[in-house]
């Protein structure tokens, strides 16, 4: 076994770095308090060609595996743009993962190309208020009239809906009642029709500047060529780029974890009281050493389980488990970091109590980490299903 970062994953990480650089803990801090989408840090990593670093390469992109993927959304965030840089481009490097394995060559020409060259912007509509974890049971309906789907339905909590011109949506096909096992919900691939769709944004904790919205859905007209693969085999679609998803959040939360650290060792370093550095104090060293461990153990799983996915390997039970233990890790580093700073951890321009706002994101999607514990007890230690 080899740990040691091969060439090329050292150029992936140089090369973003390099891209982030000029993306710096101030500009951050102004995005966090104004808002407005990072438009200048995605043209920087489309322009540079890092959009499509997951993508075929017959359709522009690099054709590199999670693993490659996961190095990229953790310099990302561990440069300091935390969840704020990451989210920015996060749907573009795995979200239409769906399509690359069961669009049609039409459709994957037509779509991939301007998404990888940061043209098209797309948003990922499936959490709706009434249904929520229980993704199986939600009620936005797509009917088919002749050649187009017509929508109706609401949903929540979707990501870049404010600046997206597609979305790709989840929505049932087929009433519930008479739907068996994961059937009756299809997948499109469509522009997000202003005329049809409203997009409200909430008021939330962090990330400022990567909106979130309840989306209500009044007639959408979907043709039938924005269809992806089967009709009423979305759910079964969404799920191949559920595991990816998971590595590559986990990865966004330890990077952020480790920008937590490196800003509370500096400062520890720094700050004097009691007529020595405070770093000198067990009491401050022993969070930080321990928030060392946790990261270094949770970014193992992670590769881990990017490395399971890329060889086709089962990955379920691992990709989970990176994004609990990530996500985790990547809080209590946010929060030692806070500690850290004393007083200061509270003030803005210290960055850290941004951190920690944003390392709440990891933790609640797409997956909360109770429905994570119940995965693992039913499928890894065989005990009876308890969602
Ligand atoms: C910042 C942010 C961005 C997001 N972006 C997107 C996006 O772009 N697109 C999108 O589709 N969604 C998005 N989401 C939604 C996110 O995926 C959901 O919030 C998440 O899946 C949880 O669903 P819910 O909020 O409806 O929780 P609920 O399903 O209402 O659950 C509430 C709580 O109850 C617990 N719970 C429920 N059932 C059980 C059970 N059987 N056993 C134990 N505990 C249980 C859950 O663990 C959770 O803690 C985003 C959310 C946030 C916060």
């Amino acid at each position: 076994m080899d740990f040691r970062a091969t060439p090329d994953q050292q150029h992936i990480q140089d090369a973003i770095e390099k891209v982030c650089a000029p993306f710096d803990a101030d500009y951050w801090l102004r995005k966090d308090r104004e808002g407005g989408f990072p438009f200048d840090f995605h043209k920087a990593l489309a322009d540079a060609g890092w959009l499509g670093i997951a993508m075929p390469e017959e359709y522009g992109g690099a054709g590199l595996g999670i693993s490659e993927a996961a190095l990229m959304m953790h310099t990302i965030s561990a440069s300091g743009a935390g969840l704020s840089g990451a989210s920015a481009v996060h749907m573009n490097i795995f979200g239409l993962h769906p399509v690359v394995v069961f669009g049609t060559a039409e459709q994957k020409k037509r779509w991939l190309p301007p998404l990888i060259e940061g043209k098209d912007r797309a948003c990922f509509g499936v959490t709706e208020p009434n249904s929520g974890l229980n993704t199986l049971k939600l009620k936005t309906r797509a009917v088919r009239q002749g050649d187009d789907y017509v929508v109706h339905g609401q949903k929540v909590w979707i990501s870049t809906a404010q600046v997206a011109n597609k979305i790709l949506l989840l929505a049932r096909t087929k009433n519930a009642e008479e739907c068996k096992g994961t059937e009756g919900l299809s997948l499109f691939y469509t522009d997000l029709d202003r005329a049809t769709i409203e997009v409200r944004e909430i008021e939330k904790l962090g990330r400022k500047c990567v909106d979130s919205n309840q989306v209500f859905i009044d007639g959408l007209r979907i043709p039938v060529e924005d269809r992806v693969g089967e009709e009423g085999e979305g759910f079964s679609y969404i799920l191949h780029g559920l595991n990816p998803e998971r590595i590559l959040i986990a990865s966004e939360a330890i990077g952020l974890g480790r920008a937590a650290l490196k800003r509370a060792a500096g400062y520890a370093n720094e700050r004097e009281v009691f007529g020595r550095p405070i770093g000198q104090n067990q009491g401050i060293q022993h969070p930080l050493a321990k928030s060392w461990m946790e990261l270094e153990a949770a970014h193992l799983m992670v590769q881990k389980a990017a490395w399971l996915y890329d060889q086709g390997l089962p990955c379920g039970a691992e990709a989970n488990s990176a994004k609990f233990l990530g996500a985790e890790a990547g809080y209590h580093a946010c929060e030692n970091a806070i500690f850290t700073h004393g007083g200061m951890g509270y003030a803005k321009e210290y960055h850290v109590e941004r951190y920690l706002r944003e390392s709440w994101i990891p933790r609640l999607a797409p997956v909360s980490p109770q429905l994570i514990l119940c995965f693992i007890a039913e499928k890894v230690l065989g005990l009876p299903k308890s969602y």
